[in-house]
């Protein structure tokens, strides 16, 4: 019998990467469906993306993430960009297709959208959302938003140039109305908000205390709130939305889901949502 000791290879390219616990979900997936592929976890500088690029093809390898700071870099040295990752404009992971062309795609905005169908059991079609921040993971998720159908974003910024530069941006590209608040103070909830995102870094690692500026009194009783800080899965953010009785969704949902399409793009068979989810939990120690 022929012997195949030759592993499919993916990986992660991004700086610092040392913490990205991606690798374990991917990994224990391959492991469940038997597949001889490999994650490799990869600390690139911005000085070494192009190179890194070209080993991905000379490697003949089927796909990679790019975590910070690669994912607008990253675009110039791709065969093709798809029509979304465009509108974000950031890739966070690259395809392989058949005839070897590394193609561009954004799957952070798309593992949000199914944690909240999957997870939350809501469809965002003409619902009213609130997104605060407007950094990278604030334009993957505004973006899938607007593209699933809400009727409403407004999106809440502290630096005034950003946000409206991103929301004016977002609102040509994709032809579809999408609000700007500049963030003074404390921001009030109205009670026709129906999701509302962090999708600021407040809360994340190690400052795990801080709890961005919103006032909740005025919710409604069924708002979901989503935040994308995934470390610590349970931030204070979302333990305030519980304890004021708020349906909340945490922010290893989205990180999961971006994998479960990445995994799909890769090796095109459906991972095990369930040992992805398990193994993610037990790399961040929760
Ligand atoms: P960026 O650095 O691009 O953006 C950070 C955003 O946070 C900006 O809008 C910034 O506002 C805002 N912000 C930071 N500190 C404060 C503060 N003290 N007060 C008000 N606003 C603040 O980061 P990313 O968009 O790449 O990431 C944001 C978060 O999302 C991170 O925690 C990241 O880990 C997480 N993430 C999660 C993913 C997942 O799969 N769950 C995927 C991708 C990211 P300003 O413009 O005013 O500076």
């Amino acid at each position: 019998m022929t012997r195949n000791f030759k592993a499919e290879l993916v990986g992660c390219f991004g700086q610092p990467v040392a913490e990205n616990p991606t690798g374990a979900m991917q990994e224990a997936a391959f492991a469940a469906l038997g597949l001889n592929w490999r994650y490799l976890t990869i600390e690139v500088p911005p000085s070494g993306l192009a190179a890194a690029i070209r080993a991905v093809r000379a490697f003949g390898m089927r796909g990679i993430n790019l975590t910070i700071p690669h994912k607008v870099e990253v675009m110039r040295y791709l065969d093709e960009v798809s029509s979304d990752a465009q509108v974000i404009g950031a890739v966070n992971t690259v395809r392989v297709d058949n005839e070897g062309r590394l193609i561009g795609e954004n799957t952070d905005g798309k593992g949000f959208l199914r944690g909240i169908r999957q997870d939350a059991g809501m469809d965002p079609k003409g619902k009213r959302a609130v997104v605060l921040g407007a950094g990278g993971a604030s334009r993957a998720v505004v973006t899938e938003l607007l593209l699933a159908g809400v009727a409403d974003l407004l999106v809440v910024n502290r630096a005034i140039e950003r946000g409206e530069s991103m929301t004016r941006d977002l609102a040509a590209k994709t032809k579809l109305p999408v609000r700007f608040e500049p963030w003074r103070g404390t921001f009030a909830v109205s009670p026709e908000t129906d999701i509302l995102v962090n999708a600021t870094s407040i809360g994340l690692f190690p400052d795990v205390s801080a709890v961005p500026p919103v006032d909740l009194s005025r919710t409604r009783p069924d708002l979901l709130v989503c935040d994308a800080v995934f470390n610590p899965p349970e931030t204070e953010f979302l333990a305030c939305a519980r304890q004021a009785g708020l349906r909340t969704l945490d922010g290893l949902s989205m990180l999961v889901y971006q994998g479960v399409i990445g995994f799909q793009l890769w090796t095109g068979q459906n991972p095990p949502e369930d040992v992805m989810k398990q193994a993610l939990r037990e790399a961040l120690g929760v």
